[in-house]
């Protein structure tokens, strides 16, 4: 077995969430409806501070009241976040088109019954296959928002 489970705080605390996910909602219809409420909510967020950051930074290039220019972030400093921003949310559209395709998907009792069963199976191991490439997934996100509050 080449493939070992990394054992630092981010992951560590990634495979709990990963775990309650599956445990919490262990139904396919439920990972829909997670994951949908999921990306809109992450969307509308970035959304909204994309449009108060363009209105900030237009409101600059207008204004040049002094309390406008004390504010602690500069405009290259915005524009660069927005520019990475609205690459994030041009992803976050596709990656919700393909969410519509799976919301489309319906799946018969007897098979959510299943789902069920695996998910019993699934959440208290630590070493399951999805959760390695998850894992690697992880390690590709260079900065995890919550990085430095770890115990
Ligand atoms: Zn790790």
């Amino acid at each position: 077995m080449s493939e070992e489970t990394c054992q630092c705080p981010d992951c560590q605390r990634f495979y709990k969430e990963h775990d309650r996910l599956i445990r919490e909602f262990p139904t396919f219809k439920q990972q829909q409806e997670l994951n949908w409420a999921s990306i809109q909510s992450f969307r509308t967020l970035c959304s909204r501070v994309i449009n108060e950051m363009q209105r900030q930074l237009s409101e600059r290039e207008s204004n040049e009241n002094e309390i406008l220019k004390k504010n602690d972030i500069s405009d290259k400093e915005i524009s660069e976040a927005l520019e990475e921003l609205e690459s994030a949310n041009a992803y976050l559209y596709s990656i919700e088109a393909l969410m519509e395709k799976i919301f489309d998907t319906k799946i018969p009792n007897n098979i959510e019954d299943k789902f069920k069963e695996i998910a019993k199976e699934l959440a208290p191991d630590p070493l399951n296959v999805d959760r390695l490439i998850l894992d690697r997934l992880f390690h590709q996100t260079p900065d995890f928002p919550d990085k430095k509050n770890i115990n």
